[in-house]
């Protein structure tokens, strides 16, 4: 259930209304907008009985939402939602870009990434410390070693930070690293995590799971929201298929419904979603034309030589020519970058 307050409902009107919805053993969400303060309800197995806050003075109407997912519902939550980092703001005016290594290698490589990429106008840079790799015997990532790395180069450049949570053992050195914490494919589902990162301060990048549908999908933003942190990006990073001629299937056809069902932005991750560096930038051109609002992009120095998904990965020259694309077809569709 969504209550929408009046335009001129006072701050007292707000707080009786959230005050009855504790009493009834219902969880307030408050959502204030441009024009009027909403407040969604969550925590019922039922219906809500409407009437009791129909009669609350300032209470214009009461409106049921029928998904499943409420917070992350565009029934609940007109307009886009903008998240807005120290660095960027991400939202249906501009296509925010991240970029970097799959891994957090040393601190060198990690340094010259975010130099090139604040000299192309990129304010941030994804690294993984913490690495889910589908074999024990791989690099496993640096742990907090990776973390202590990018906080300093933080520090010294001043770019965002996005990195993977993967545990809730590590969710606060994570926070504390991190500007906004990426939740990978094969936790999307992993429902202690997303409960954790609900608990979270910062944004939350969430990729969607490798054969998870619409639904799921923002039903794990949900579990995230239900929480109080209501920064939720999604990201589309490709799905399992019969085809073989990628690593996975992009899918670009989830970007236009994820937007119609939900108010939260959504990234397009073209390296992942192809696992071929050849045919990467085709992909997040394409994504920006379906109407994402950001890229997530591999890039590294010497991709040849890279620790993980090397294959994937731009190189900076390759970066660049990209970037220079989607500036020109951003501006084609009214969008800064
Ligand atoms: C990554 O971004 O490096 C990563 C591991 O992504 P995904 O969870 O989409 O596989
Ligand atoms: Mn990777």
């Amino acid at each position: 259930m969504l209550v929408v307050m009046q335009s001129d409902a006072t701050p007292e009107q707000v707080a009786r209304v959230i005050d009855s919805i504790r009493q009834i053993d219902l969880t307030p969400h408050s959502l204030p907008g441009p024009t009027r303060t909403a407040i969604a309800i969550t925590g019922n197995t039922g219906a809500v009985d409407a009437r009791v806050l129909e009669v609350l003075p300032g209470v214009k109407e009461c409106i049921r939402v029928t998904k499943p997912y409420k917070l992350a519902s565009r029934e609940m939550h007109r307009d886009d939602t903008v998240v807005k980092l120290p660095q960027a703001e991400v939202g249906p005016k501009t296509f925010t870009v991240i970029a970097g290594p799959c891994s957090v290698e040393n601190e060198a490589m990690v340094f010259r990434s975010a130099e090139f990429l604040l000299s192309r106008g990129v304010k941030l840079m994804r690294a993984g410390a913490f690495k889910p790799r589908t074999s024990p015997y791989a690099f496993q990532g640096m742990g907090v070693e990776g973390l202590a790395i990018l906080k300093r180069v933080r520090e010294k450049t001043g770019i965002g930070i996005v990195t993977e949570l993967m545990d809730t053992e590590y969710a606060a050195a994570v926070e504390e690293a991190a500007d906004v914490i990426q939740i990978g494919t094969r936790n999307m589902q992993n429902f202690s995590l997303l409960k954790r990162v609900g608990r979270c301060r910062r944004p939350v990048l969430l990729k969607r799971g490798m054969s998870a549908t619409l639904e799921e999908w923002l039903m794990a933003a949900e579990y995230v929201m239900a929480g109080g942190n209501y920064q939720v990006m999604l990201c589309e990073r490709g799905v399992r298929t019969f085809a073989d001629h990628s690593r996975n299937t992009l899918d670009l056809s989830v970007i236009p419904p994820a937007k119609a069902l939900s108010h939260l932005p959504v990234f397009v991750d073209p390296s992942h979603g192809t696992g071929k560096r050849a045919y990467v930038p085709a992909m997040a051109l394409a994504g920006l034309a379906a109407g994402a609002d950001g890229l997530l992009i591999e890039t590294h120095p010497d991709p040849e030589r890279a620790l993980s998904d090397g294959a994937q990965s731009l190189d900076f020259p390759g970066t660049e020519k990209l970037l220079d694309q989607l500036r020109k077809l951003a501006a084609v569709l009214g969008r800064t970058m």
